[in-house]
C-alpha cells in the first residue's frame, strides 16, 4: 500500500553494537516504511550517558550501512535537544501536570512498579528530586500487529518519571518529544516496548502532539529466556556477508524469502523484501527463541 505521509524511524541507544535482536526491529521498520515508499530515519537515543558505550553511536550506523539499511537525511541525536526536553518538563511543571518527587528505591519496594502518588500533595523530607507527571489516564490504541491495546495507566502504573533524580531526561519525555517533532507516523520496534507506548502516547496527548501508528514486533529471546540485548552481551552482529543473516532475519519476520534468494545481490534482496513485505506474516507471537535460527552464524 502506498502511504504517502509515512514517516518510520528505528531508534537504537548507544549501549553498545548492534546485535541480531536489533537488526530484526531494524529491518522491520525499515521495510514497512519503504514499502509504504515512506520516509526512514535515524535517532541515536544518546541520554543516558552513564550506560553509553564510547564508539557505538558510530559502529551502530555503520553497521545499518553495511545491511544495505540506508536512512533519510542526517542522524537526530537526542543529546542535542536537552533544552527542548527542559522546556516540555518546565511546561508540564507551570501546569501543575507534573511535581518532583524524592521517594527513594526503598520506599517504592512494597509497590511493585506502581507509584501510590505519596509526593502528589507535596515532598516529604529532603534529597534529589525525579520529576513525576500525573497520570489519571487509560490508554488504548490498535497494534498493527498485536491488536487492541488496553492500558490502565493509572490504576497500574500511576504517575511516571519524566525527568531522573540524576538530572537526565527520562526515555519516555525524550521519545514522545521526539516522535512528535520528526513527524512520525508509524512507529514499528520490538514488544519489549509496548508498555512504553502508553506512557509515550499519555505524553503526547497532555503536549497536544499528534499520535504515530504503532506495531510492535516479537522479541528474540536466548537460551535463558532472556530478551538478546546489549546488557546480555548478545554478539554483535557478523561483519561479514550481510545477506545470509537479513534473509534469517526475514525468515523470523514471516516473510518466506524463496532459496533462490541466496544468489540475489544486497540491493535484490532488499528490493525483493520490499515489493513483498507484509505485516501480516509477522509471527503472532511476544518471543522468538534464538534456538530457531537455522542460519550459521552466533547471535
Ligand atoms: N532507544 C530505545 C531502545 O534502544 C528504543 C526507542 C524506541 O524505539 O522508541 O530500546
Amino acid at each position: 500500500m502506498v502511504d504517502s505521509c509515512y514517516v518510520g524511524r528505528f531508534a537504537p541507544s548507544p549501549t553498545g553494537p548492534l546485535h541480531f535482536g536489533s537488526l530484526l526491529a531494524a529491518l522491520a521498520s525499515y521495510l514497512d516504511a519503504r514499502s509504504a515508499q515512506g520516509t526512514w530515519l535515524l535517532r541515536i537515543d544518546d541520554i543516558d550517558p552513564p550506560r553509553e558505550l564510547a564508539g557505538a553511536s558510530d559502529s551502530i550506523q555503520r553497521t545499518l550501512e553495511h545491511y544495505g539499511l540506508f536512512w533519510d537525511g542526517s542522524t537526530h541525536y537526542q543529546s542535542r535537544h536537552r533544552e527542548r526536553y527542559q522546556e516540555l518538563k518546565q511546561q508540564l511543571l507551570d501546569t501543575q501536570q507534573a511535581y518532583p518527587c524524592n521517594c527513594s528505591r526503598k520506599q517504592l519496594a512494597p509497590y511493585q512498579g506502581y507509584y501510590p502518588g505519596l509526593c502528589r500533595d507535596g515532598l516529604k523530607g529532603s534529597g534529589d528530586c525525579a520529576i513525576r507527571v500525573l497520570c489519571n489516564s487509560t490508554i488504548e490504541f490498535e497494534d498493527r500487529i498485536q491488536g487492541h491495546q488496553h492500558f490502565a495507566l493509572a490504576k497500574e502504573v500511576g504517575d511516571f518519571i519524566i525527568w531522573r533524580r540524576d538530572g537526565l531526561v527520562a526515555y519516555q519525555l525524550a521519545a514522545a518529544a521526539d516522535d512528535a517533532w520528526q513527524g512520525i507516523t508509524h512507529v514499528v520496534r520490538g514488544i519489549d516496548l509496548l508498555d512504553s507506548t502508553p506512557r509515550q502516547r499519555h505524553l503526547q496527548q497532555l503536549f497536544n502532539f499528534p499520535l504515530a501508528s504503532y506495531a510492535h514486533i516479537p522479541v528474540l529471546i536466548n537460551d535463558q529466556g532472556k530478551k538478546l540485548s546489549k546488557q546480555n552481551l548478545a554478539r554483535p552482529l557478523p561483519t561479514g556477508d550481510p545477506r545470509p543473516v537479513l534473509i534469517e532475519a526475514l525468515r523470523l519476520l514471516g516473510q518466506q524469502p524463496p532459496e533462490t534468494m541466496v544468489d540475489a545481490s544486497l540491493s535484490e534482496l532488499l528490493a525483493w523484501a520490499t515489493k513483498l513485505w507484509s505485516l501480516d506474516r509477522i509471527p503472532r507471537t511476544v518471543e522468538i527463541p534464538t534456538a530457531s535460527i537455522k542460519a550459521g552464524f552466533d547471535v
